[in-house]
């Protein structure tokens, strides 16, 4: 049989495109993933509450996928956070949005949407195997038809075919419990993820069954994840959140003009820096950078140092509470832990502390700095930075430029959001983007 499409991954983008792509009663389309069960991310997203995208303005929206952002935005805009809210709630899915802008399915549970993505690809004709590894994609053009595979079923449909006809179909070939299986299909969809949470069946190895069609990868790295500093100081603040801080990650030891910043919370772990102010920042760092935090950005430094000075004068109190009234966003325990590091004494007098001293202490409260030494990895990082170059499709059609009938989504292209739902809405946009293409082509 040669199929109409083929769509290889049964995540977020590829359950959503095939839930947009409404087969014909005489169309075959198949869905082939290597896990043994379908939507496992999907499942975990949002500690299984699934955070399904953003609210708020479209144009701020595309502000959260770092220098992606600018290439990716008619696909989002396209279909948009709004636009995907309609499309749920049109199908009975009924949705809420948190304080934060968070929106998630109403119930709370990944497995209502998992279900209906599931509900709608059968609906539209589409068949889904499990536990089918795809492990090579060729061209059935007759200058590779020496590379064809044993499988005889395949080389037979392949010989019978119409050479111009050929020329624009791929043979799929996949890895089962029982061997080699290949598959002739029109078109492809390349929706396998990227390489986070491996154990997902989202492992990354596709890049290279993609890069032997001499497609372009931009190197892969862990994103949204914690990260690992030299001396990390806060083991034993472990939990401690402070709220909005300022984080910059930049190579060197100074900050230029246009290093990466943003504000957001950061936690404390036992072993490394967490919370949203920073993963989210994540993709940015590369071993040996400078992470920089500033823990109290409302203030100005040289503001706390003049107003810290003319406090200072005559001043019996003891300097952590001093400390603890004027930063009343920092935890006793984090001001404590900072007087330690400048080594100072949080019980002394306040008018007896060194000035130097004073002028350290401020500036590990107003600059932090610590050499990035890495990440957990992609066990624990929630995303992908890096995947096939955006360079290589057509941004109107996910189609690749140079395969047509090849069309990448989602994590496998370079594309990494911001925590918050954006992950998922390019997931969700990118396949829309190809299902309207390629329904208007079959
Ligand atoms: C713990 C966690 C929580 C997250 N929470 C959120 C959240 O709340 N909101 C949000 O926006 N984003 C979240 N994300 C990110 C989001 O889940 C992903 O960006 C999104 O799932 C990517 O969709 P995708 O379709 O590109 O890939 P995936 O959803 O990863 O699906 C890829 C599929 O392809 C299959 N596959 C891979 N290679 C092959 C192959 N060679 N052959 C056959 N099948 C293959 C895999 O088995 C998998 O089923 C979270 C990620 C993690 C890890």
């Amino acid at each position: 049989m040669i199929y109409d499409i083929i769509i290889i991954g049964a995540g977020a983008s590829g359950l959503f495109a095939a839930s947009n792509i409404k087969l014909k009663k005489n169309q075959h389309g198949l869905i082939l993933d290597k896990a043994k069960k379908p939507g496992l991310k999907l499942l975990m997203a949002g500690s299984g509450q699934c955070n399904l995208t953003h609210a708020g303005d479209i144009k701020e929206f595309v502000t959260h996928y770092g220098p992606s952002g600018k290439k990716i935005r008619s696909i989002i805009y396209n279909f948009s956070n709004d636009m995907l809210k309609t499309w749920f709630t049109d199908r009975g899915l009924k949705l809420m949005t948190r304080d934060d802008g968070k929106v998630f399915p109403e119930t709370m549970y990944s497995r209502t949407v998992l279900d209906l993505f599931l509900k709608e690809s059968s609906r539209n004709c589409f068949e889904l195997r499990q536990s089918h590894d795809v492990v090579d994609i060729t061209q059935l053009s007759d200058n590779n038809s020496d590379s064809v595979t044993s499988d005889k079923t395949t080389d037979t449909i392949a010989q019978s075919i119409d050479s111009s006809v050929k020329d624009s179909l791929f043979r799929i070939t996949v890895a089962t419990a029982s061997g080699k299986e290949t598959y002739i299909t029109k078109k492809v969809i390349v929706a396998t993820g990227g390489c986070s949470y491996p154990a997902t069946g989202s492992d990354g190895a596709i890049f290279s069954v993609l890069t032997a069609l001499d497609l372009e990868l931009i190197p892969c790295k862990p994103a949204l994840v914690p990260l690992s500093v030299e001396g990390y100081p806060y083991a034993e603040l472990s939990g401690n959140s402070v709220k909005q801080a300022q984080v910059w990650i930049y190579e060197g030891k100074h900050r230029k003009k246009n290093s990466p910043t943003m504000r957001g919370d950061v936690l404390m772990t036992h072993r490394d820096f967490s919370g949203p102010g920073i993963i989210d920042m994540s993709r940015y760092a590369k071993n040996g950078y400078t992470l920089e935090i500033n823990w109290v950005p409302e203030k100005n430094p040289e503001t706390i140092l003049s107003d810290i000075n003319t406090m200072r004068k005559g001043n019996k109190k003891q300097l952590i509470s001093v400390l603890t009234e004027y930063f009343p966003t920092l935890t006793q325990a984090h001001l404590r832990w900072l007087c330690q590091r400048a080594e100072t004494d949080p019980a002394i007098r306040f008018t007896d502390v060194n000035s130097d001293k004073l002028k350290t202490l401020i500036r590990f409260i107003t600059s932090d700095t610590f050499t990035i030494s890495g990440t957990q990895g992609y066990k624990v990082a929630m995303a992908t930075a890096g995947g096939i170059a955006l360079s290589e499709i057509s941004t109107s059609t996910m189609e690749c430029k140079r395969i047509p009938g090849l069309y990448i989504l989602g994590e496998a292209l370079d594309v990494d959001g911001d925590t918050g739902g954006y992950n998922l809405q390019f997931a969700f946009s990118s396949a829309m983007r190809a299902a309207a293409h390629i329904s208007d082509e079959i």
